[in-house]
């Protein structure tokens, strides 16, 4: 219908938390037709979750946002583990392991507030196109017409959307009143909705060709959808709350793990703003029980941390915000709808305990999944098909995570104690091993025969290399400038896909001529996905990595193919900023990249990467025809 109060967009984003405030971020980026809408008057303003972890880094650096969070996140450093000790009557130091497992990314596990995570989104979506969070707007109303789903100039799914009336006065969200802090107001004056005065209700229709459900535990969206999310909690449940201490502990601002004779556990991350993050152990419930979370007040949860920090001392100058909640691991059978149509995302389809820092990271993870490839499709750039790979790849990612967080909140909550069911050892090899899974760069998605193929014999060409898991980072050369570079950085999340050539020293003839017959093939593969006049790394960027010095590629490179340095727009000019070496830097080391992902430069290889820097595939110089047969199975010919 053309009526006032009916519009058509591309894609719709119920809920402005992180997943959909990331979602929006990507899609204005590339300059997608989108609207998000969010049924409260404000973002978060304090507390929720407050881990980064590495592999959100690094994805943070693609969308060009990270430099945001090194100005404001603080990194924990070390971890300490206490445990109890009768001879002091109380906890001692046990032992201390490093947070970011070193060689595990560049990017380090930090901290930052949820408030401030959305504040930055909030602000980079303004930034790429104006796009702004359109506020107390709920859904009433879901209908598909199933005929129209495979029309790609049809709007199939229709949303009525409710207009609620301005609150009076701002939600407390989970604070009392007496612990707002007066900046408020900062984050508030960014969102629309909430400068509407007097009735606004009524409702309007959305017509779109894609709904995304970011609308967290509860949503509307898989509920509607008539999903539910499956598994269970291990009955125990939480408090948590954001304070900054008075105590004569003397190991400062570490993160700290104690474990007491009788209290439960404290777990105490230090964060932004001289303040420290506290989690406790609360209670266990029994089956089917609820927690009153009336019952649970912050005195009580101040008196908590007191206990099991004895024989130290800790009092709670000033609390910003508290909150209580029962440890749940569930995850749903469906992440998607409406032959790929509509989908939920991050805490809709899937819940974690916080101890190991997932929801946030997970949830932002699954819309940088989701993003490039409805943006891909709408450009007509790739064929629907596409789309499933994303309930293949993030439920079975959820499923894996919920697995690892059940044997994790067990050791954590002491149901698997050290010394009786777990030795020292066996505790610290467990938490190393969590920090390296729960850093995200463990995530890896299996073969697809679509985006992620089945190698098995890829180690052979890149030994570290992993078909799946996500393009590593090593330091290049950049060829026509000869500044340090950080190879991954460069795999920019602007939709495109990357691959990478690694010829080997190409002062040797067999292997010039290989790249140069490489990137012939090449040339025509990527012209026959470019749209018209558009620039020849439009769709598919070639990059390439040499093992030779940048003073021999400068001399050499005006005589490869325009593939590897196209011409671009509005001067028509080769910028050459395409050309790496694997040499010495002037200032930053030798990165040495070939033996870091294991190629011999004798061979050379080929990683054709995603959009999302995960490896499609490996190939050899002389596999062109199969990157354009790998090409060919999802992408559309212009
Ligand atoms: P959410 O952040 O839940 O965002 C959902 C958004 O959708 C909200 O803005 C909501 O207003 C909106 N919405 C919901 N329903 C509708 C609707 N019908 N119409 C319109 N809009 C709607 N994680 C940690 O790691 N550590 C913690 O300490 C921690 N504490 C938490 C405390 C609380 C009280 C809560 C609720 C969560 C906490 N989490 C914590 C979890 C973490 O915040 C989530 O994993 C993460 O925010 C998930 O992001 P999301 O975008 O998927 O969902």
């Amino acid at each position: 219908s053309n009526s006032s109060n009916s519009s058509n967009v591309d894609v719709l984003i119920v809920g402005a938390g992180p997943a959909g405030l990331f979602l929006a971020t990507q899609l204005s980026k590339l300059k997608i037709s989108t609207r998000i809408i969010d049924k409260m008057a404000h973002p978060v303003l304090r507390g929720h979750a407050d881990g980064l972890q590495c592999r959100t880094g690094e994805v943070f650096e693609a969308m060009g946002v990270q430099y945001r969070f090194d100005l404001e996140s603080h990194e924990c450093a070390e971890v300490i583990i206490w445990e109890h000790d009768d001879k002091v009557g109380g906890i001692r130091e046990a032992s201390r392991v490093v947070d970011t497992l070193p060689g595990l990314s560049r990017i380090r596990h930090v901290n930052l507030g949820q408030d401030r995570v959305e504040g930055i989104f909030i602000d980079a979506m303004k930034e790429n196109n104006g796009l702004e969070v359109d506020r107390l707007l709920e859904p009433t109303s879901l209908v598909v017409d199933e005929k129209n789903l495979g029309n790609p100039d049809a709007f199939p799914v229709t949303v009525t959307l409710k207009r609620l009336p301005a609150p009076k006065e701002l939600a407390n969200g989970d604070v009392q009143s007496g612990m707002y802090r007066s900046n408020l107001f900062t984050d508030e004056s960014q969102t629309k909705g909430n400068d509407v005065e007097g009735d606004h209700s009524g409702e309007e229709v959305v017509h779109c060709k894609y709904l995304v459900g970011c609308d967290g535990a509860r949503s509307w969206v898989r509920k509607t959808l008539g999903y539910r999310l499956e598994g269970d909690s291990n009955n125990v449940y939480w408090g948590a709350f954001d304070a900054v201490i008075d105590s004569d502990l003397p190991t400062g601002r570490m993160k700290h793990m104690a474990h007491s004779k009788d209290d439960g556990t404290v777990l105490m991350v230090p964060r932004e703003d001289s303040m420290i993050r506290i989690y406790t152990q609360m209670g266990t419930l029994a089956d089917g029980e609820r927690v009153d979370r009336e019952a649970v007040t912050l005195e009580k949860l101040c008196a908590k941390t007191q206990a099991v920090l004895k024989p130290y001392k800790i009092e709670f100058p000033y609390v910003d915000w508290y909150t209580c909640y029962e440890i749940g691991q569930r995850v749903c059978d469906t992440f998607t709808a409406y032959d790929d149509h509509v989908f939920i995302a991050g805490d809709a389809c899937h819940t974690h305990s916080p101890k190991a820092g997932q929801g946030m990271n997970v949830s932002m993870m699954d819309t940088f999944n989701l993003g490039w490839k409805i943006a891909s499709v709408l450009r007509g750039q790739s064929k629907p098909d596409i789309l499933h790979t994303y309930q293949l790849e993030r439920q079975y990612t959820a499923k894996e995570l919920i697995d690892f967080d059940y044997k994790w909140s067990r050791l954590f909550t002491g149901q698997i104690k050290p010394g009786k069911d777990a030795d020292e050892g066996e505790m610290r090899a467990a938490w190393e091993q969590s920090i390296k899974f729960t850093s995200g760069t463990g995530v890896v998605y299996a073969p697809d025969g679509l985006l992620v193929l089945d190698q098995p014999n890829a180690s052979k060409l890149a030994k570290n290399i992993t078909v799946g898991g996500h393009f590593e980072n090593h330091q290049v050369v950049g060829a026509f400038n000869a500044h340090s570079i950080k190879l991954q950085a460069e795999l920019k999340a602007d939709g495109r896909w990357r691959v990478l050539i690694f010829p080997g020293d190409v002062r040797e003839s067999d292997a010039l001529d290989a790249l140069t017959n490489l990137g012939n093939q090449l040339q025509t593969i990527v012209q026959k996905y470019n749209s018209k006049d558009a620039d020849l790394d439009e769709v598919i960027q070639v990059l390439t990595v040499f093992k030779t010095a940048h003073r021999e590629i400068q001399y050499l490179a005006q005589s490869l193919p325009e593939v590897l340095i196209p011409r671009r727009k509005p001067y028509n000019i080769r910028a050459f900023d395409t050309l790496y070496c694997d040499e010495p830097s002037h200032h930053d080391g030798d990165g040495k990249a070939y033996a870091g992902y294991g190629i011999d430069p004798s061979f050379g290889c080929v990683v054709v990467c995603r959009p999302d820097q995960h490896v499609s595939g490996v190939f050899g110089m002389s596999q062109g025809k199969d990157i354009a047969a790998f090409f060919d199975r999802f992408m559309v010919q212009q």
